[in-house]
């Protein structure tokens, strides 16, 4: 299943997706190309792909995005292929915005989308700040983006308020579990338990 993160630069998806991916076996991060310059602490093929604007544009004219678009002035996309190497048998997870939420759910409608907040624009503003990692003007332009992505959720399944950052990726975690334990998603350890209820099985 794909899941898809969402929400304002800033609310906290990478932080809570990094905790997700330490708890939750058989789950993948879905690696973005982007045109944006690498931050200190980021590693080319583990936080993103990080191409030329040349680079980018080739690739969408050979339609090898899943989804793709611009925000806060540069390129962002997930590839096919990124997508076909990693959701094989096991659960994806991609940290994408709003339009690209919105292009995956009209390709693939049983996505799972799910909207992160920080509890209010004023702590929004506070961890842009305390993350260090964006000059005033980008903070200002992921600032004036985010009241505007904010209005944009009507699109979204979940919606996870990241407050206290535990209770929120234990959110996070609930709805990956719960997807998990659907019937449907479970066939095959059912009858091997079928299986073992029946009266000549030897059990
Ligand atoms: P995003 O990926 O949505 O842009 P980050 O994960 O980079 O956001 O988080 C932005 C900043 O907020 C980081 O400095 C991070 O450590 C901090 N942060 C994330 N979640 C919380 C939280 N629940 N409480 C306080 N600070 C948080
Ligand atoms: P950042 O530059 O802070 O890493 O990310 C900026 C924004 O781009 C975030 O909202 C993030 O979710 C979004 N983003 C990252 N990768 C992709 C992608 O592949 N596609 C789209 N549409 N948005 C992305």
């Amino acid at each position: 299943m794909i899941f898809v993160v969402s929400g304002p630069s800033g609310c906290g998806k990478s932080t809570l997706i990094k905790h997700l991916l330490s708890i939750l076996p058989d789950l993948e991060f879905s690696v973005s190309h982007t045109t944006r310059l690498p931050r200190a602490d980021e590693v080319n093929g583990r936080d993103y792909y990080f191409v030329s604007h040349q680079e980018f544009q080739k690739m969408q004219s050979a339609g090898a995005f899943a989804e793709s678009a611009i925000v806060h002035g540069e390129m962002y996309g997930t590839s096919l292929e990124e997508i076909k190497n990693k959701s094989e048998g096991r659960d994806l997870v991609l940290d994408i915005d709003v339009q690209g939420a919105r292009q995956i759910k009209s390709k693939l409608e049983e996505a799972r989308l799910i909207f992160v907040v920080p509890p209010s624009f004023p702590e929004l503003e506070k961890r842009l700040r305390q993350r260090r990692t964006d000059s005033p003007e980008a903070i200002a332009l992921r600032l004036e983006n985010a009241r505007k992505e904010i209005l944009e959720s009507d699109v979204f399944d979940y919606l996870v308020i990241n407050g206290e950052l535990a209770r929120a990726v234990d959110e996070l975690r609930s709805i990956i579990v719960a997807h998990r334990c659907q019937f449907k998603e479970r066939q095959k350890e059912f009858q091997e338990i079928l299986i073992s209820f029946k009266a000549d099985s030897g059990f």
